[in-house]
């Protein structure tokens, strides 16, 4: 006997190739069967997702949920927005990581997972860049937050810029890698930097990343991006995807263009995870809301199943955890995400004022985390989830 039945969705899984209209059971929190009718004779709660979409719990793998005034609280954006699981990318640095495993974890629905900023205080000193000088730095420190709660605490994040950056290069990559490799954990840099004009190091500490690394904001116009002044991709981009480097979207509030996301299809360079790097302001313009980024993929080009596959498996891959999320296999927790999908047309904002129509929007209709249903929220604008209408 199932705790839950999910009827008449339409299943899409791109983990196990699964796509069709079929039923999830769940039981003691996990996903029990999916096929295409299950009775649902003596079951607790019965859920029907006639017309809609049913897809693995939806990932974040770029937001901002505690340690400094701009972020964003992480249900808000989290289950009331059809997201189960985020990874905080370095709001917290050694100084400022308690807040996360005292208050920020326990106080969610969603699952929170995070990497710790290189600089000490993390982005308490915004709009200041973290690291003015070598003393913003305490590596022995950092190490040992991060060894003292691997469960939740996945690596280390570095932005290559402000003055540190700019003095050390390719030496600020190494000293992250140092903290890396004593932890065994994971490692995000951020290219991209609005403030600064001098030549890119990105081409330089590409060939340094290994698999499973990320390298975040890959849309950004800044200095530091991933293409050379001629808009083409830099050939240690591409050396580095297939090296297993993680390209991540990490839209922002000044790291996208859509003329660069073009560019770098047009010469088949793809993220790896679709994210949002949300934060308070950025909650009501540009980004809003994970589906809202989803659907701006949609309109540049990608399918539903390719961004479905960017916020699932691939964002749980970089999490380390595919194993258990990101995927409906049977036996895996029950985080599931109910979507619409509503035709426009749309039109869609970048951060360098271009814009783009799209014909599909995506929206939140129900989450589901740990097998307990979770209502949406009201959405980041007046009139709810969807974009704005193309007039
Ligand atoms: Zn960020």
């Amino acid at each position: 006997m199932y705790d839950m039945v999910i009827k008449e969705g339409f299943v899409i899984d791109p983990s196990i190739g699964m796509k069709g209209l079929l039923d999830i059971g769940i039981k003691n929190g996990r996903i029990a069967d999916i096929l295409p009718d299950i009775s649902v004779e003596g079951v607790g709660s019965i859920i029907s997702a006639k017309s809609n979409f049913v897809v693995p719990g939806l990932i974040d793998a770029h937001v901002h949920v505690y340690g400094f005034p701009l972020c964003v609280h992480p249900d808000i954006i989290g289950v009331q927005a059809g997201v189960t699981t985020m990874l905080d990318a370095g709001s917290g640095g050694c100084d400022t990581f308690n807040e996360f495993p005292d208050t920020t974890v326990p106080e969610a629905i969603t699952d929170i997972y995070c990497l710790l900023n290189l600089a000490s205080k993390g982005l308490t000193t915004m709009p200041k860049p973290e690291l003015l000088s070598r003393k913003d730095m305490d590596i022995p420190r950092t190490i040992q937050k991060l060894e003292s709660y691997t469960e939740r605490a996945k690596g280390v994040k570095v932005r290559t810029v402000g003055p540190v950056a700019k003095e050390l290069g390719t030496g600020l990559i190494k000293i992250a890698q140092d903290v890396q490799t004593s932890t065994e954990s994971r490692l995000m840099v951020h290219i991209g930097d609005p403030f600064d004009n001098t030549p890119s190091v990105t081409p330089d500490f590409l060939p340094m990343l290994k698999e499973n690394d990320i390298v975040t904001h890959m849309f950004t116009p800044h200095i530091g991006g991933i293409l050379d002044g001629n808009g083409r991709v830099f050939p240690q981009v591409s050396e580095a995807v297939q090296c297993g480097v993680c390209l991540d979207i990490g839209m922002g509030r000044s790291a996208v263009s859509f003329d660069v996301a073009r560019r770098l299809l047009d010469q088949g360079i793809e993220p790896y995870t679709i994210s949002t790097d949300l934060t308070l302001p950025g909650r009501t313009n540009p980004i809003f809301s994970l589906t809202e980024v989803m659907s701006w993929c949609m309109a540049l080009g990608y399918s539903l199943e390719d961004v479905i596959l960017r916020t699932t498996y691939n964002a749980a891959r970089v999490l380390g955890m595919s194993h258990d999320i990101g995927t409906l296999k049977k036996g895996s927790t029950a985080d599931i995400t109910i979507l619409n999908v509503v035709d426009g047309p749309w039109t869609f904002s970048d951060t360098d004022n271009g814009n783009i129509s799209g014909q599909k929007a995506i929206e939140p209709v129900l989450t589901i985390k740990n097998g307990v249903a979770i209502l949406i929220g009201k959405g980041p604008h007046p009139w709810g989830w969807l974009p704005n209408e193309l007039k």
